[in-house]
């Protein structure tokens, strides 16, 4: 197994983070599926052929993403690409002026703290190949330039995952480690509901981003021309994120922050 590429994602077991899991095996990488529940792991890992394993992460669990490292390294020895996909509260019922903080407490401790520890918990292993990809999922409701009124916790929580990817990224610059932040547009998950993309697609971006040659780019913030929810159907541009080459190739530029 040494020799087979290894990716980590978070939030696994259905959505995006099933979808990006099926894509990368399909790659030719291994792919740790991290789940809250390992019996719907297993279950959502069943594709002829493919190297899905399903393993315990709670990201809201500050010991769970290092038990994971220690548990990939011991099994694998290796991490080439973390996805940071678990997500939750898209809280479109509460106003900032106004704030849940149970809410807005859930929405950092998964959104932003379990996507910092578990960057924290498998870049030593990056590092010690001298390569590595990291990618957080997040939404163009986290963009300071386009967010308005509205899901407070998730909105301020992806803002802030946005951050952490900048100063990752900066942190890693000349490592062989690129960090970035995709949007996946409107998708039809659990989270997005009726109305938004097939799957497939708005995993795309997330696999390029996990997926990029060693001159990629890095610290930036990545969206596919697609609407967002919320948006009319034809999103003006957003001068914070680039779409990434899926959609539009000629937007694709190295960037180091
Ligand atoms: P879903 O609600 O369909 O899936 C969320 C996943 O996250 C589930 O697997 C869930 O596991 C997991 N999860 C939640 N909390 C934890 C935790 N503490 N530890 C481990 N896993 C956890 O969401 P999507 O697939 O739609 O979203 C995936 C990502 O994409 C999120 O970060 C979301 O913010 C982002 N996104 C989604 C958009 C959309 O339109 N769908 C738009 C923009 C961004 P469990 O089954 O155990 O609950």
């Amino acid at each position: 197994m040494a020799d087979v590429p290894i990716a980590v994602v978070s939030g696994a077991n259905r959505g995006l983070g099933l979808e990006v899991s099926r894509q990368l095996a399909d790659r030719g990488l291994g792919v740790v599926m991290g789940v809250r529940d390992l019996r719907k792991g297993e279950a959502a890992a069943r594709f002829p052929g493919a190297a899905l394993h399903p393993m315990f992460l709670d990201v809201a669990d500050p010991e769970s993403p290092a038990r994971l490292a220690a548990e990939v390294r011991a099994r694998f020895g290796r991490c080439d690409v973390l996805v940071n996909n678990a997500g939750i509260h898209y809280d479109t019922g509460n106003r900032a002026s106004n704030p849940d903080w149970r809410v807005v407490r859930e929405a950092f401790e998964t959104n932003l703290f379990g996507a910092w520890r578990l960057a924290e918990s498998f870049l030593p292993l990056m590092r010690e190949r001298g390569r590595g990809r990291i990618v957080n999922v997040s939404s163009e409701a986290g963009s300071l330039a386009s967010m308005g009124a509205g899901t407070p916790a998730y909105s301020t929580s992806k803002a802030a995952l946005n951050a952490l990817t900048r100063v990752l990224a900066a942190e890693l610059a000349d490592t062989g480690i690129l960090v970035n932040a995709v949007c996946p547009g409107w998708v039809a998950t659990d989270m997005g509901g009726a109305g938004g993309r097939p799957i497939p697609e708005g995993a795309r971006g997330i696999v390029w981003a996990a997926t990029l040659p060693d001159d990629g780019p890095t610290g930036g913030f990545f969206r596919t021309a697609c609407r967002c929810r919320g948006e009319p159907e034809s999103p003006a541009p957003n001068p914070e994120s680039s779409e990434y080459p899926a959609c539009r190739a000629a937007s694709l530029r190295r960037r180091r922050t």
